[in-house]
């Protein structure tokens, strides 16, 4: 028998949904639409309106969070700490379980996409993988042992701390909660501040220009922290900063250059994402 379900990318901007259907172990996206973030109440009135068309088994979500993914929790399935106020403790999933009298499955958006490329990507990892997503904000997710990493909460990646380089001393980062974590120094709002140009002009900003070799360390201290901790086994690198494909390069001259060869970095180490939809299909590999 077919199966089928309703995928939701939940983002802080915007919003993808889709019917995956899986046939012969495979999954295709059809009726993909993409929404507006709005007040949590009209998103989700647009989410409801619109799913309600389709015929699927169970409602799929890959949410920004923070998240509660605590399943003995009463809050399971809610936005908890964002600094959008007004998705502050909403709970996203049971609503739209209760709305569309289906059960959910949830996870962080990049624990999703981890999954997506740990199981559908072509790279040659047994165990582990890491997703890192480098845009507005940083994004950190984790699979370990096959699973995505959950605990007290889940992976915040975004926020861990990194050495700061002598020539960006002065630059306090952009994050709400720690100014300069690696979020508050690599997103595209902390280049364009350092810039002093607006987000929009920063495709036009030359290669050459130091920015991206200093953007590019302090990715390499990220990937090497996750390395250490956790033995990762591959790290995909993606978000709208990582369309400057310089940036692989050199991160990964970096992290080989930290690491000093005190363990061995197999080649292609550090890779562009390979799956499509990464998000969608990411939602729909959830648990
Ligand atoms: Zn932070």
């Amino acid at each position: 028998m077919q199966q089928s379900k309703a995928a939701l990318e939940i983002g802080g901007t915007f919003i993808q949904v889709g019917i995956g259907t899986k046939t012969d172990n495979k999954w295709t996206l059809n009726n993909k639409k993409t929404f507006d973030t709005r007040d949590p109440e009209d998103t989700l009135l647009d989410l409801v309106t619109y799913l309600q068309q389709f015929e699927f088994d169970s409602i799929q979500i890959a949410s920004f969070g923070p998240l509660c993914l605590n399943k003995d929790d009463p809050q399971f399935g809610s936005i908890t700490s964002t600094p959008k106020l007004k998705w502050q403790n909403f709970p996203i999933a049971t609503r739209l379980s209760q709305a569309l009298k289906k059960p959910f499955a949830i996870d962080t958006d990049v624990n999703a996409c981890a999954m997506a490329e740990f199981m559908l990507g072509n790279h040659n990892v047994r165990q582990s993988l890491a997703y890192i997503t480098i845009g507005t904000g940083v994004g950190v997710g984790i699979i370990v042992n096959g699973q995505c990493v959950h605990g007290m909460l889940h992976p915040e990646g975004g926020h861990i701390l990194v050495a700061k380089q002598q020539e960006d001393k002065d630059f306090k980062g952009v994050c709400a909660f720690h100014g300069d974590c690696l979020e508050g120094l690599c997103t595209n709002v902390a280049i364009a501040k350092r810039l002093n140009c607006p987000i929009t002009e920063l495709p036009n900003i030359s290669d050459d220009h130091p920015i991206w070799e200093l953007v590019g360390f302090y990715l390499a201290e990220a990937c090497q922290n996750i390395l250490y901790l956790l033995s990762i086994e591959k790290i995909v690198l993606g978000g709208g900063v990582m369309n400057r494909k310089l940036l692989y390069p050199i991160i990964d001259k970096h992290l080989r250059r930290l690491v000093n060869k005190y363990v061995e970095i197999p080649e292609n180490y550090i890779v562009e994402p390979q799956v499509e939809d990464v998000g969608l299909i990411g939602a729909l590999l959830l648990q």
